[in-house]
């Protein structure tokens, strides 16, 4: 009994240690630019990547990956915390993860709350003073988050009714918020077939977004269920953009084959479709830069988006994956290898994921510069 006392205790000062590092992490970011986060590969869970580490929540808590310490440990530094309750604030922080000076930003339900309500809120460095910044209304699934200054954007989508039965036609829309003002205002909201907001990033004035739906009726999806072709004929995979002035959000380009993210370069969208890469502006003028399947990856430098694509030709299995690189958009591109599949390079952090999900960090620098880098792995710390 005694023995289990003491191994408890060791436990907790060792969980005190490794958070008071990761509180640090909090505080010495006071000095820096504020950080934008990111979200990427949908369907394996959201990431959340920033200059300092990621977030991702995974099974019940929120962790955070440090590639300063190598470590993986869970995302509270709640003194005294054994993060077993239900107010832990790793347990509920699970979607829009950032950072500031006050402490972490996100979107969460610590709180019950109607089945299509979603609350903002802030948590101090220490993890206490859990306070609600703001609640939006109407919003019952939140489809992608992203920061800019005091503004947070997120796209939403409503597909169930009071019950929790199916809307034949549900809507989504894309919603400003301004921390600083607490002002709301809605930018686009429309009612489609099957419709979804996949991703969204911002240019001087406006946003670019890419919106998928479909032309067919439910009683067209039910008698065509079998037949893919159809399915496909009636699926639209639009980038849309919306001014900030109100103006109304309208289809720029379509067709696209990968909108895993939208990079945007020099007030550009960067589009990829089955036969190449374009940028594309905020009118609809498209320019192609680049032949072949390529897949987008979110990219930020120095406080800049930069354009890094993953190759979709095949490749045998122990070849090397390849990358398009381009440090702006008038530069010439550059060729890049890694072992493993590149997520996102943010920061000084390139972050790699195997096929069973790993996770791995390696130098951002080395890899733009081609050097062979060293991808490694994350120790998971209780
Ligand atoms: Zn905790």
């Amino acid at each position: 009994m005694e023995t289990r006392k003491k191994k408890k205790w060791l436990l907790m000062i060792l969980v005190f240690v490794v958070l008071g590092v990761l509180g640090g992490a909090y505080y010495y970011q006071k000095q820096s630019v504020k950080i934008k986060p990111m979200k990427t590969f949908r369907w394996l869970g959201a990431f959340w990547f920033n200059e300092q580490g990621m977030f991702k929540f995974e099974e019940t808590h929120l962790k955070f990956y440090n590639p300063k310490t190598g470590n993986k440990v869970i995302a509270c530094s709640r003194a005294g915390c054994e993060h077993t309750t239900k107010d832990c604030p790793a347990t509920y922080m699970s979607l829009g993860i950032t950072y500031t000076d006050e402490g972490m930003i996100f979107f969460g339900e610590p709180k019950n709350m109607e089945f299509d309500e979603k609350g903002l809120y802030i948590i101090n460095v220490e993890g206490k003073h859990l306070k609600q910044l703001h609640l939006f209304k109407g919003v019952s699934e939140i489809s992608d988050v992203f920061y800019e200054g005091s503004k947070v954007y997120i796209s939403y989508r409503n597909s169930i009714d009071k019950e929790g039965n199916d809307l034949d036609q549900p809507e989504v829309g894309i919603i400003e918020y301004d921390i600083d003002t607490n002002k709301e205002r809605k930018l686009f909201q429309e009612k489609k077939g099957n419709p979804q907001i996949m991703t969204m990033n911002r240019n001087k004035s406006g946003l670019f977004f890419v919106y998928l739906y479909s032309t067919m009726s439910a009683e067209e999806a039910l008698e065509h269920a079998e037949d893919n072709e159809y399915a496909k004929k009636h699926q639209h995979i639009e980038l849309r953009y919306i001014g900030l002035n109100g103006k109304k959000a309208s289809c720029v380009c379509d067709n696209m084959y990968s909108f895993n993210c939208i990079p945007v370069l020099n007030q550009k969208a960067v589009v990829c479709k089955e036969d190449g890469v374009y940028l594309c502006t905020e009118g609809g003028k498209t320019e192609k830069i680049l032949s072949g399947k390529w897949e987008s990856i979110p990219f930020y430098r120095n406080g800049k988006e930069g354009l890094l694509l993953r190759t979709h030709e095949k490749r045998s299995k122990d070849e090397k994956v390849e990358y398009a690189y381009y440090k702006t958009e008038k530069s010439s591109k550059k060729t890049l290898y890694s072992k493993h599949v590149c997520l996102s390079v943010v920061g000084e952090n390139a972050w790699f994921m195997d096929e069973e999900g790993m996770m791995y960090y390696g130098s951002a620098s080395e890899f733009v510069n081609g050097k062979e880098i060293e991808e490694k792995n994350f120790k998971e710390k209780r």
